[in-house]
């Protein structure tokens, strides 16, 4: 049986902090499944169709990483593809506190199923999608900071990034 981690996130868009965070979990898990979230309450930038394909434009280097949609309860979903892990980031102190709701929350909707939590690579401690869509919308360089994809797609949406 593969290890198989479920990456569960908004990725609107994705980021290198993200892609980081894939990197370091390739040398736990066999499998990574980046599950993008279809998020009823939460209002996203760009659509469903757009986040999966820059995550897989992005991700097209690892063949075993793969990128699917979910709705609905997450250890649902993670126990249907014979999930070993729930996969999430830590950046600063201050995502602690969510993180540790949402992995307890999950542990009691799904005893079996655990919450591996890594540590991104100090470059991308202060990125974060909401963040670089603020910086974006106001015309500011991200280049460096989001894959090729994300970068021309922000250009298409704000228009010529300085
Ligand atoms: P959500 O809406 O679920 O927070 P995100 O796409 O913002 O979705 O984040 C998904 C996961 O990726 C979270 O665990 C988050 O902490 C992590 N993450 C976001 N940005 C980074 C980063 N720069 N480095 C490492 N992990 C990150």
């Amino acid at each position: 049986m593969p290890d198989i981690a479920v990456y569960p996130g908004s990725f609107d868009p994705i980021t290198n902090g993200h892609l980081d965070l894939i990197q370091r979990a390739l040398k736990i898990f066999d499998r990574i499944i980046v599950a993008v979230a279809t998020n009823a309450f939460k209002k996203s930038l760009f659509t469903i169709e757009e986040r999966m394909e820059m995550c897989r434009v992005s991700l097209a280097d690892y063949p075993t990483v793969s990128v699917d949609t979910f709705d609905g309860l997450l250890v649902k979903y993670a126990t249907g593809q014979k999930a070993r892990a729930i996969l999430r980031g830590l950046r600063a102190v201050t995502d602690f506190e969510y993180e540790f709701q949402l992995a307890m929350m999950n542990r009691r909707l799904e005893p079996e199923l655990e919450t591996v939590f890594l540590m991104t690579g100090l470059r991308w401690v202060f990125l974060s999608s909401s963040i670089l869509k603020e910086a974006a919308v106001h015309g500011g360089d991200i280049a460096g900071m989001v894959p090729e994809i994300v970068f021309q797609k922000l250009r298409e949406k704000f228009g010529l990034l300085k």
